[in-house]
């Protein structure tokens, strides 16, 4: 008999954390916050025998090096995982200092969770804790993982889940399980094709420099700024890169077999102007498109590139990331406003939303679903779960509560 418990992430999104027990043995799968501010935490650490990360960004990782602080488990990640968490997590300590939030974990906690880190590779069982364990790629960004327990039965948990082709990854595949634990990010929506979405963003991209301005793409670092690179990379204007994914896509040339073409997306890169350091900002606006953190822009140098360019009406800031509440990205999207340095500005710069999810719309998980064909269905990492259910209503489904324990 399983028992599962969430530690965050069941009917929100963020902050995830799953335990799985049986026989005894007990694993977590990741420990996440909430980027929010202040940033919440997911329900305190528990002795586990391991720990599995399905992806490095911050809503699935965030809190991690709190479980070394008491606890010191083994902890499995794919290397792409495993070798871009690093910065995130450093980051994390960065960003939180600078907005003033008490920071729960130091360096030193994060370089205890690498001494017990082992990785895997995609498609190679491994035996750990009675469970022979098995990770896939959950197509969300490169090194994404789904995990797969097998034991008395099998259960799979997908993390962040993406089951279409994008320029930079292949979807997810669907495989057979007892019990599937799957996000539930989109329930209820659904996203316009990513080859639709992307053509229309190069037409606008086109609109305004020919009209003579300059185009903001704020990004986040994993995996966005990447995709962002391989669907503009061709575009005959100059192009730079700022920001945290530069040392990102680094990351990625240097971590290969991730990427849907490891050399098409270096052959993209070379056509990017990498923007290093404060002096090669000042001339940064020389190039035509800029792509740069921060993707919600609260700080970042892509809101130091807006407030450059604050009353220029031809230029523009398109948004493709989800924006978390209380963000400036946010407040940009629903008033047209942004505080910089303390003030409310409202640019003069056209302002538009691309939508390029990362995660499955509602049609996309339904057939995922269906696919791996499971006799239980736990939705969690979503604030709309219920709407899953009535095109599902031949599963027995669980939409469980943080900190509930049920058993199966
Ligand atoms: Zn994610
Ligand atoms: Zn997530």
């Amino acid at each position: 008999m399983y028992k599962v418990k969430f530690l965050g992430g069941a009917q929100e999104v963020g902050r995830l954390g799953i335990l799985i027990e049986e026989k005894g043995k007990r694993v977590l799968i990741d420990y996440g916050v909430i980027p929010e501010k202040p940033p919440l935490y997911p329900l305190p650490p528990e002795k586990v025998d391991s720990i599995f990360v399905t992806h490095s960004h911050l809503d699935h990782i965030g809190a991690l090096p709190i479980f070394y602080q008491d606890f010191n488990p083994n902890i499995f990640a794919t290397d792409m995982t495993a070798n871009s968490m690093r910065p995130m997590l450093r980051d994390s300590i960065k960003v939180m200092n600078l907005e003033g939030y008490p920071v729960r974990f130091t360096q030193d906690d994060i370089e205890k969770l690498y001494g017990n880190m082992t990785t895997v590779k995609y498609g190679e069982t491994i035996e750990k804790d009675g469970f022979r364990i098995t990770p896939q790629s959950a197509g969300h960004i490169p090194g994404s993982t789904m995990w797969r327990f097998e034991n008395s039965s099998s259960i799979m948990v997908t993390g962040d889940l993406y089951t279409s082709d994008s320029l930079l990854l292949k979807g997810a595949e669907a495989q057979k399980c007892d019990t599937l634990i799957v996000e539930s990010t989109y329930a209820g929506k659904n996203h316009v094709d990513r080859e639709a979405v992307r053509k229309s963003l190069r037409e606008s991209i086109k609109e305004v420099i020919e009209g003579g301005g300059k185009v903001i793409l704020p990004s986040f670092a994993m995996g966005r700024t990447q995709e962002l690179v391989m669907s503009v990379y061709d575009l005959p204007y100059n192009i730079a890169t700022d920001g945290m994914g530069n040392l990102i896509s680094n990351i990625y040339m240097h971590t290969p077999g991730y990427l849907r073409s490891d050399k098409g997306f270096r052959k993209a890169l070379a056509n990017i102007n990498e923007i290093k350091g404060r002096n090669m900002r000042e001339t940064a606006l020389d190039n035509d498109i800029i792509i740069s953190t921060s993707g919600m822009l609260d700080g970042g140098p892509a809101l130091g590139y807006i407030e450059k360019l604050l009353d220029d009406k031809k230029s523009a800031i398109f948004m493709t990331g989800y924006q978390v509440e209380g963000t400036n990205g946010r407040q940009l999207m629903e008033t047209g406003t942004l505080n910089i340095a303390g003030a409310q500005v409202r640019p003069k710069m056209k302002v538009e939303f691309f939508d390029m999810s990362a995660h499955a719309g509602h049609d996309d998980l339904v057939t995922f679903i269906k696919q791996c064909n499971p006799d239980r269905i736990i939705f969690c990492h979503g604030e709309q779960r219920e709407k899953m259910l009535e095109d599902l209503s031949n599963y027995e489904i669980i939409l469980p509560m943080n900190g509930e324990e049920f058993s199966f």
